[in-house]
């Protein structure tokens, strides 16, 4: 915290904090793996960068360099027992001034971490997730940064999956503003219709994952035919296979959206997408190797 080792206990704020009143915070969600050299950070400096741009879209000047911030992440985990663990790197307005000006705010900076599971639990990359069509269109860049990772947008985020949730699915797929696909709360969406994965373009108004990215790559290098396009939600109930890709929830399948079975006559491209993200993730194949930064042996 503000560039100390802070006992978990002891990792408090005040309840005047600037940035829990007006949303005034930009985060991360990162994952440490354990790798057959220990544990070790995925995609690390493309997380920092992220980070830096949220902090920037939003005029925070964090004090801290891309080095540091990395190397603060690596301490943080070598500080902790677990050998795997998500990073949640956070940057917000701290106490001092109350009012909506932020830019009088002090920033604070912190890294925390934590064990976590998959986020929509094991049955994800098993079965797949049930997912519905949320009624809470995803925040436009007219509005919202979509680009910055700002908790003001999860405001959009938990309201579609408090209503996932309320009617006994799993997670929401946000439309947009034009009614084509976006992205989960939390998550990128992908669909794969006769053998072609596609995923919606960056203009789609969504955020452009790492772990997104990591697929488009893994496509290239498996020879899977890819592209960015928009899709319609019934796009959607007719594809083959569709899955989620974040960091916390890693590649999850899709098994229904709104009583549409998906992937009935199984998921050969989702499978060695989660095959593959797996092996990168924990260091067993080697051509990845690059997007893992030692943490601790
Ligand atoms: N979209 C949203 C809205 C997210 O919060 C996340 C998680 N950061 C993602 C997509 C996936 O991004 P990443 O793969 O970088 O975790």
């Amino acid at each position: 915290m503000d560039g100390k080792l802070v006992p978990w206990d002891d990792a408090k704020i005040h309840v005047l904090t600037h940035g829990l009143h007006y949303g005034m915070a930009i985060f991360e969600g990162i994952r440490a793996f354990s790798t057959p050299h220990g544990t070790a950070i995925f995609r690390l400096g493309e997380h920092i960068e992220r980070f830096l741009n949220s902090a920037k879209i939003y005029r925070m000047d964090l004090g801290y360099s891309a080095g540091e911030l990395a190397k603060a992440c690596v301490e943080t985990v070598r500080n902790n027992p677990a050998k795997e663990c998500y990073i949640r790197p956070l940057a917000f307005t701290g106490y001092g001034e109350m009012g909506l000006n932020p830019l009088t705010s002090k920033i604070s900076v912190a890294i925390a971490t934590w064990e976590w599971p998959a986020y929509l639990g094991n049955e994800s990359t098993n079965r797949g997730v049930r997912a519905t069509v949320s009624s809470w269109t995803r925040i436009d860049s007219r509005s919202m940064p979509v680009q910055a990772k700002c908790a003001a947008n999860y405001a959009n985020s938990a309201l579609a999956k408090m209503e996932a949730l309320g009617s006994g699915y799993d997670e929401a797929i946000l439309l947009n503003t034009q009614g084509m696909v976006a992205e989960g709360p939390g998550e990128n969406i992908f669909r794969v219709k006769d053998e072609i994965l596609s995923t919606p373009p960056a203009s789609s108004g969504i955020l452009r994952g790492i772990t997104r990215d990591t697929v488009i790559q893994f496509a290239r290098d498996l020879s899977i035919k890819f592209y960015r396009n928009d899709s319609t939600k019934e796009e959607l109930y007719t594809s083959d296979e569709v899955f989620f890709s974040g960091t916390a929830a890693g590649i999850a399948k899709v098994r229904e959206i709104d009583g549409r079975r998906i992937g009935y006559d199984g998921t050969p491209i989702t499978d060695k997408i989660i095959k593959l993200y797996d092996q990168a993730t924990h260091g067993t194949a080697k051509r990845y190797s690059k997007w893992l930064t030692p943490a601790k042996p």
